[in-house]
Order: structure tokens, then sequence, then C-alpha cells
């Protein structure tokens, strides 16, 4: 038969106790070793663990990434459209001038006359 056992945690280094409830379970699983760490520091790893596995897993980009890369190209865009217009609007100043130059032209002539 089990009996209750107190054992260190490898963790915080306090004893615990191996309960024969929890004897019986490890020898259920087929596990031979005792547990090293007490109920706590073992729960507290496992969640790290878990936690770790989540943040590594999944592959390619994330969807923070994605944005990024989605706002890099259409920054690029945005540069390269203003780039064109600003070019469009001087030709169109060329070929059609603002009306004020055409008054201030007139009056020239007058001035010369
Ligand atoms: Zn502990």
């Amino acid at each position: 038969m089990f009996s209750d056992e107190t054992l260190m945690c490898c963790d915080c280094e306090k004893p615990f106790v191996y309960t024969v409830a929890q004897q019986e379970i490890h020898q259920n699983k087929g596990y031979e070793h005792k547990p090293k760490r007490c109920d706590g520091c073992r729960r507290r790893k496992n969640q790290a663990v878990d936690r770790h596995q989540k943040t590594s897993v999944g592959s390619g980009l994330s969807d923070r990434d994605l944005i990024l890369e989605v706002g890099k190209s259409v920054q690029e865009l945005r540069v390269l459209v203003s780039n064109e217009f600003r070019k469009l609007q001087q030709a169109i100043d060329e070929i059609f001038p603002p009306e004020g130059d055409d008054d201030a032209t007139q009056k020239e002539d007058h001035g010369n006359g």
C-alpha cells in the first residue's frame, strides 16, 4: 500500500506532500519518478510552457506583420502618386495659367502704351 511522502520541491525548495492519491495516479500513468515540484510550482511551470508554445507556434506572417507590409506598400504608392500629381499640376499650370496672370500682363500693356 501507498503512504503519504514528504518531498522537497526543486523550485521553491519547500517540502510538499506527495499524497497517496498522487502516487496512485503516477502509477496508473506509468510514471517511474517521483514529482520534483510542489503543486504550485508544477502548475506555474506548465503555464509557462503553454504560453511559450502558443507564442512560438504559427508560421508565416502574423496579422501585425501583414498590416505593416501592406502599410509600407501603401506609403510607397502614396509617394509615387503625389510625385506624379505634382508633375501633372505643373504641366497644367503651364498650359492653363491662372487668370490672375492675364490681368497683370494686360495692365503692363496699358502702361507701355
Ligand atoms: Zn515549489
